[in-house]
């Protein structure tokens, strides 16, 4: 059986990295977890259970892979390096349950690897009670629109526990009116419930990055979702607003229809909404772009 707690150690890593020839790419996050409480912590927030699909992206090698296994129905896990992909072959190829993809979660840059959902569905749709969670330690560079994209799904993961840099989840987690809040932090509020459970200084990581990281549980939730009726309108929307932060509201919004609303239907919206267009975007809560993302859908469509 696997033992994944003497797969994550710092020794282990860089005599198995030797042993087998592996060069880190940094380009690629090559960052291990060289904590094995916190790889536990990482698996311990996805609350998993025998119903549970799990995706993880950026195998590595494949000790959270493992300790996933014992705890849910299927890990689908993706990891892009062919050597690592090989490394972590040699232990995970006796787990029956998982399915191991070398491949890209991205395909052409911005979207989601079309093979990797095909996996993960194939597999949800095996018994009526599976659930879908996203449980990785994320390589920085795709963390970004990772999350974006499998929220624009109409199937997203019901539950992400994912350790991403400290930065990028002060932006996903932050309040109006902070240098922080922008398109990612409405387009994630608006639809799930955060939570940032734990900070990592760069020590815990080898090689050891420059940034900080930190633990988030990014949790769907159903109610907000259903209250977004075109949520292709409303992802592109939010990041239209955000293009210029110092603009005024009404010039951003102007600029965001690209021309579909003219002046005088646009300060119809804002009254509508009892806003004067003076405001900044980054002023509003994620709930008020939301309904301004609606009345300016509504008008445009009239
Ligand atoms: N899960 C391991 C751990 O916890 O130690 C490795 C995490 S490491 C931060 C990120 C992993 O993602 C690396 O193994 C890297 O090669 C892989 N990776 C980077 N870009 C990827 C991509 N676009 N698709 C799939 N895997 C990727």
């Amino acid at each position: 059986m696997i033992n994944s707690q003497q797969h994550q150690t710092l020794s282990f890593l860089r005599q198995r990295f030797a042993e087998a020839g592996i060069d880190l790419h940094k380009k690629l996050g090559q960052n291990f977890l060289i904590d094995l409480n916190l790889v536990r912590l990482i698996a311990d927030s996805a609350e998993l259970g025998p119903e549970d699909v799990v995706l993880e992206v950026g195998t590595g090698t494949g000790s959270l892979t493992a300790m996933l296994a014992e705890r849910a129905a299927v890990v689908v896990t993706v990891e892009i390096d062919e050597d690592l992909y090989r490394l972590a072959s040699e232990h995970l190829y006796q787990l029956s349950n998982v399915v191991m993809l070398h491949a890209d979660a991205l395909a052409r840059k911005n979207q989601l690897n079309p093979q990797m959902l095909t996996e993960v569905e194939k597999h949800l749709a095996q018994q009526p009670n599976r659930r879908w969670k996203l449980v990785a330690n994320l390589p920085y560079q795709i963390a970004t629109p990772l999350i974006s994209n499998l929220l624009a799904l109409d199937r997203p993961p019901e539950l992400m526990a994912i350790t991403i840099q400290k930065e990028l989840a002060d932006r996903i987690t932050a309040k109006p009116s902070t240098k922080d809040y922008g398109a990612l932090s409405i387009w994630v509020q608006t639809q799930c419930d955060v939570e940032l459970l734990r900070v990592m200084p760069p020590e815990v990581f080898w090689p050891r990055p420059k940034v900080s990281s930190a633990i988030l549980r990014i949790r769907l939730n159903e109610a907000k979702r259903a209250q977004i009726p075109d949520r292709d309108f409303f992802h592109q929307f939010v990041r239209d607003l955000f293009q210029h932060r110092r603009k005024f509201l009404r010039s951003e919004l102007l600029g965001a229809v690209k021309g579909k609303l003219d002046k005088p239907q646009m300060d119809a919206v804002l009254r509508e909404l009892r806003l004067t267009g003076q405001e900044r975007a980054e002023a509003l809560s994620p709930h008020q772009i939301l309904q301004l993302a609606e009345a300016v859908r509504r008008r445009i469509q009239a």
